[in-house]
C-alpha cells in the first residue's frame, strides 16, 4: 500500500441523489392535510421506513400544531425502539493538518490564523489517559485531510488507542470521521478493530458542493458521495453519513440524506449505522455567516422527521448545540451524544489555554461528562457506554436483524446499566453516583421478574466487587 492520500477514480461512477426529483417532492407536497400527516406519522410509528414522498409531507408540515404532533410522534418512536437509553463519546481531534479549502472549516490549508498541530503517538497517550480517566469508553477520532493521515497512520493511532489501560478503565469502542479512503485503505484501518466510520457527505447539493469545495481532493463530489460504498466493500458494514446542516436548504439535505440511506440500503442490504446532522458554527479565521444556516425550530422538526423516516438508525447531536437545545431534541429521537468534549488538538490533557486556536469550531456545550450525566439521570435517561454489539460482530445487517422489538430489552438496556454502574463505581462525583443509583433502581423495578433480570442482577452484583466489562 502507498503512503499517502489515495488516487481519486471515479470512473463509472453516477449521483444517486436525484436533485430534480428531491424538488419536485417538496413542491408537490406543499400544504399537506392534517390527516396525511398524520397516516405517515402512523407508518413511521409501525416501524416502517419512510419514502421520499413521505418524508417531503412532514417536511412541509410546518405549521407550530402540526410540527408538535410531528415532535410528539418522534418522542413515541424514539420510546419504542430505544427505550431510555443515550449513548455516550467524545471526539478526539487526532491531528488539524488538512490540504482542502473547505470554506466553512477552520482548518482549511488557506487559514493562516489555525494553530497546525498533529499528535505525536506519546501525546496521543495522554490524551486517551485524561479521556479514560474521565469515564469514556467510545471514542471518534477525527482527522483533517493530509497525506500524513494516510491508511496506516488512521490504523495506527486506533491501535495505539486500543492499547492503552488506565486503572479500570479502556476505551473499548473507536469510531474514524476521516476523509473517504479507497477500498485498500478501508480494509487496512478494518484490521485495527475500528466501530463506525463516517464522512459527511456536506452538502448533496453538487452546485452548493462545488462552491465550498473548491479544491483538494475533497473537491470531487463523486469520490466523497460514494466513499462509504467503497467503506462497505472493504468489509466495513457500520458507516455513519451525515450533512452540514445550513450550507443550503435543510429541507433538501434532510431528503437527500434519506436518498443515501436507501441506497446503502439496496446495495448492501443495510443502511447507515448513523446519521449526524451537524449545524454550522463559527470557526477561527472563517466567515460562516454567509451561508442560510437552519433556525431552531427548523433544526428541531429536521431531528424530528429524520428519527420518523429512519426508525432503526442511531441519531447523533454533539456539543455544536446549546445545553436547552440538547435538553429538548434529547427527547425525540437522539441516540447519541458527545459530552464533555473539547475539539482543540491535544486539549484534553494539556488544559491549553489557548486550545481554540487548534479548533475546528467553536462548541456550545460545556458541561463535564459528569455534569451531562447527572442531568441525564434527573431528566429520566439511561447514560450507557456500551460496546456489546460491535464486540459480539452484532453490527450491520446483523445489527438490523437485532434491531427488532425486545432486542433493546434484552441487550441494550442491560448493558447500559451495567456500563453505567462501572462508570459510577470507578469516576462519577457523589452527586452524579446517588442520581444514578436512583435511576438504576427505577429501571430495575420497570422490570419483569424473569431469568434476564436474575443474571443482571447477578452482574450488577459482580460490578459493584469490582469485576469490570460484562455485557450481553
Ligand atoms: N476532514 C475530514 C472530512 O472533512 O471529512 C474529517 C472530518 S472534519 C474534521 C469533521 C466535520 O466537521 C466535517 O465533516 C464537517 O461536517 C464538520 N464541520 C466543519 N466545519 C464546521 C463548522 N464550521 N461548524 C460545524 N461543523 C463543521
Ligand atoms: Fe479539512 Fe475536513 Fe475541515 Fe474540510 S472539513 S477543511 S477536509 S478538516
Amino acid at each position: 500500500m502507498k503512503p499517502g492520500l489515495p488516487k481519486i477514480d471515479t470512473e463509472g461512477l453516477k449521483s444517486f441523489i436525484p436533485e430534480d426529483e428531491i424538488f419536485d417532492l417538496l413542491e408537490k407536497t406543499k400544504n399537506p392535510t392534517p390527516e396525511r400527516v398524520r397516516e405517515v406519522i402512523a407508518r413511521s410509528l409501525d416501524k416502517n421506513r419512510l419514502e421520499p414522498e413521505e418524508m417531503a409531507v412532514l417536511i412541509n408540515a410546518d405549521t407550530p400544531e402540526l410540527a408538535e404532533e410531528i415532535f410528539e410522534g418522534a418522542r413515541k418512536l424514539k420510546e419504542l425502539v430505544y427505550g431510555n437509553r443515550i449513548v455516550l463519546f467524545a471526539p478526539l481531534y487526532i491531528g488539524n493538518d488538512c490540504v482542502n479549502n473547505c470554506q466553512y472549516c477552520g482548518f482549511r490549508c488557506t487559514n493562516k490564523e489555525v494553530a497546525r498541530k498533529t499528535l505525536t503517538l506519546p501525546e496521543l497517550d495522554r490524551e486517551i489517559e485524561a479521556l479514560v480517566n474521565k469515564g469514556h469508553k467510545r471514542l471518534i477520532l477525527v482527522y483533517g485531510e493530509h497525506p500524513q493521515y494516510d491508511a496506516q497512520f488512521i490504523h495506527d493511532t486506533v491501535k495505539e488507542v486500543y492499547a492503552q489501560k488506565h486503572g479500570n478503565g479502556e476505551i473499548r469502542r473507536v469510531n474514524i470521521n476521516a476523509a473517504p479512503l479507497d477500498v485498500e485503505g478501508f480494509k487496512l484501518v478494518k484490521s485495527a478493530g475500528i466501530g463506525t466510520y463516517q464522512i459527511f457527505q456536506e452538502t448533496y447539493h453538487r452546485e452548493t458542493y462545488a462552491q465550498v469545495h473548491p479544491s483538494g481532493p475533497k473537491s470531487d463530489f463523486l469520490w466523497r458521495l460514494h466513499g462509504l460504498d467503497r467503506a462497505q466493500e472493504a468489509g466495513i458494514d457500520d458507516v455513519g453519513i451525515g450533512a452540514l446542516m445550513g450550507l443550503t436548504d435543510w429541507r433538501f439535505e434532510t431528503m437527500a440524506l434519506l436518498y443515501h440511506t436507501i441506497h446503502l440500503e439496496e446495495r448492501f442490504k443495510v443502511g447507515p449505522h448513523t446519521i449526524s446532522f451537524p449545524r454550522i458554527e463559527p470557526a477561527i479565521g472563517t466567515d460562516t455567516g454567509q451561508y442560510p444556516g437552519v433556525n431552531d425550530f427548523d433544526f428541531k422538526r429536521l431531528v424530528a422527521i429524520l428519527r420518523l423516516a429512519v426508525p432503526y438508525t442511531g441519531l447523533i447531536l454533539t456539543c455544536r448545540e446549546s445545553v436547552e437545545l440538547r435538553n429538548d431534541i434529547i427527547k425525540f429521537g437522539v441516540s447519541q451524544i458527545d459530552a464533555g468534549s473539547d475539539i482543540g488538538v491535544g486539549a484534553y490533557s494539556t488544559k491549553d489555554e489557548e486550545s481554540y486556536k487548534k479548533s475546528q469550531f467553536v462548541l456550545n456545550d460545556g458541561r463535564s461528562l459528569d455534569q451531562v450525566i447527572r442531568e441525564l439521570c434527573e431528566a429520566g435517561f439511561i447514560p450507557s457506554f456500551c460496546t456489546g454489539c460491535y464486540r459480539l460482530g452484532r453490527t450491520g445487517e446483523h445489527f438490523m436483524e437485532f434491531a427488532v422489538p425486545g432486542f433493546v430489552k434484552r441487550f441494550c438496556t442491560p448493558n447500559a446499566i451495567l456500563t453505567f454502574l462501572e462508570y459510577m463505581e470507578d469516576y462519577s462525583s457523589p452527586e452524579t453516583k446517588k442520581a444514578g443509583m436512583l435511576q438504576i433502581e427505577r429501571e430495575l423495578e420497570r422490570m419483569p421478574e424473569n431469568d434476564q433480570k436474575a443474571k443482571l442482577v447477578e452482574r450488577i452484583a459482580q460490578v459493584k466487587q469490582g469485576a469490570r466489562d460484562l455485557y450481553f
